[in-house]
């Protein structure tokens, strides 16, 4: 078995997979800027960069002069950027499937230069949602599957494959803190904790919604899990994984014997891996552009603002009404008791920053991650993708293919910067995005080790960031949004193979 994969890693040396390629459906008319001659992000079109090449290198750019365009555009190209779930809930599940034939060959790992025998072994993978999405367990799925999008359900794929996966849902708009006690809660069949001190200091409940079943019920040191973490998802399971080892020193003070089993740390070995996909690490700029539109329509508060405009944007596209549940029940208003949107929006703005926009800004980033600890034993995997070119004036703007509704959002971030309430300097290095997040931002958070990903499964080290070559595509394709199927599933064959093939 395992000659016949070291067989195929080795047919195809160089090749890199085309794992994010743009869909060939034609989008709206891009911005003129598009068609000035391009630098080296034309690279990305058709093959990846080679191993080896850094972000830096690969984003060299020039300073920029120009900031933000008109106010009124700029509100609208955030809200439309913001409106993830609409992306995914609406249009997309009407999409049809794209299929383009010839499902290519090759290792995510570029080149296989010698032999080396390792024994695969599958533990199961958790793949987890990002901000706005849902997991099999939510009445959403009825309409479609987030993970696999336009591309039908990733995980029956998966499983016919052969693979163990599950697909858990976690709080919509909730706070990384609260998604990976939910996250734990499901994977365990345990009753929500969010644990004493956290919801004492963020005025919610300590306890949530109670799981019968856990979605892994041997899970252990020995039966362990891939964590696979799409958009905010990769927060959510960087903070589980962070905290399975390291447990919480608050809640431990706060509970003592008491302390939920997360907690109480000392379970490093049962996570394998963590692979995050187009993950805001340190955080997306849209919300310091928000907030400079924010000011002025009068509204101080960037990430308030947000709050006000998601909720609102759900409830006037009568989502309340619908299946998504807001998942929002240590607040009191989840479930069949969220009726308005105005009772979300209250109870979120007065959670102390204890929700997803929050830790989506840059500063919120930040904070986040001095909490999170990156887990010596276990594998941390990367996948930035890009939808932009840069221009010859040193822009980025918006590639042919790109999803409509990000167009805007990823012409703006392609030329935005500024320094936060919180001293964080955005500037040119974080141009390059894929519509919602910077490449600079996805790669890995800042200031944590980290090396390109390896090129074979003997240079993969563990507790270190191993940065995949940027991928082609915009914040949906890793999940099949407006993506090839037969891409998609390849992506997704071959990541699965490079992690059953690491050194337990
Ligand atoms: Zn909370």
């Amino acid at each position: 078995m395992e000659n016949e994969k070291n067989e195929e890693l080795s047919e195809n040396p160089a090749k890199i997979p085309e794992t994010g390629a743009q869909p060939e459906a034609p989008s709206e008319p891009v911005s003129e800027a598009v068609t000035e001659p391009v630098t080296q992000a034309e690279t990305q079109d058709g093959e990846y960069a080679p191993y080896g090449v850094s972000y830096k290198e690969a984003q060299a750019e020039k300073p920029q002069k120009k900031a933000m365009g008109e106010g009124t555009k700029v509100f609208l190209a955030v809200i439309a950027s913001l409106l993830v779930v609409a992306i995914i809930t609406g249009t997309a599940l009407h999409f049809s499937d794209r299929f383009t034939g010839g499902n290519k060959k090759g290792g995510l790992w570029g080149e296989k230069k010698e032999a080396e025998v390792f024994e695969p072994v599958k533990y199961t993978y958790v793949l987890v949602h990002g901000l706005g999405g849902w997991g099999e367990n939510s009445e959403m799925s009825k309409t479609g599957s987030y993970w696999g999008a336009t591309t039908g359900s990733l995980a029956e794929y998966l499983r016919g494959k052969g693979y163990d996966v599950c697909v858990p849902t976690v709080g919509p708009y909730s706070s990384t803190w609260d998604r990976a006690c939910e996250l734990y809660a499901q994977l365990t069949g345990t009753k929500t904790d969010y644990g004493e001190a956290h919801s004492k200091a963020h005025n919610h409940e300590r306890f949530g919604t109670e799981y019968a079943e856990p979605l892994v019920p041997e899970w252990s040191e020995k039966a362990k899990i891939n964590l696979i973490g799409h958009s905010f998802g990769g927060e959510t399971v960087r903070m589980l994984a962070s905290l399975m080892a390291n447990g919480d020193e608050a809640e431990m003070k706060a509970t003592g014997k008491e302390t939920s089993e997360l907690f109480r740390g000392g379970k490093a070995d049962w996570v394998f891996s963590v692979t995050t996909l187009a993950s805001p690490h340190n955080g997306s700029q849209l919300t310091e552009i928000a907030g400079g539109v924010g000011k002025m329509f009068g509204v101080d508060n960037a990430v308030d603002l947000m709050v006000k405009v998601v909720f609102s944007a759900l409830s006037s596209a009568g989502i309340e009404s619908g299946d998504l549940n807001l998942m929002l029940e240590q607040f009191g208003i989840g479930g069949d008791t969220y009726k308005n949107a105005s009772d979300a929006i209250e109870a979120v703005t007065k959670a102390d920053n204890d929700h997803a926009f929050y830790d989506l800004s840059p500063d919120g980033a930040a904070k986040l991650n001095k909490k999170i600890k990156t887990v010596e034993s276990v594998y941390y995997f990367s996948y930035a993708y890009s939808t932009v070119t840069k221009t010859a004036s040193g822009r980025f703007t918006a590639k042919p293919g790109t999803s409509t509704t990000m167009i805007l959002s990823a012409n703006l971030l392609g030329n935005y910067k500024c320094t936060t309430k919180g001293g964080i300097e955005i500037d040119g290095s974080w141009f390059d995005n894929d519509g919602l997040v910077s490449v600079v931002s996805a790669a890995y958070p800042a200031g944590e080790e980290h090396c390109d990903l390896g090129e074979n499964a003997a240079q993969t080290q563990k507790g270190v960031w191993n940065v995949a070559p940027i991928q082609s595509g915009d914040h949906g394709t890793p999940v099949g949004l407006g993506a090839s199927a037969a891409k998609t599933h390849d992506f997704y064959i071959k990541l699965f193979e490079m992690i059953d093939l690491l050194t337990r």
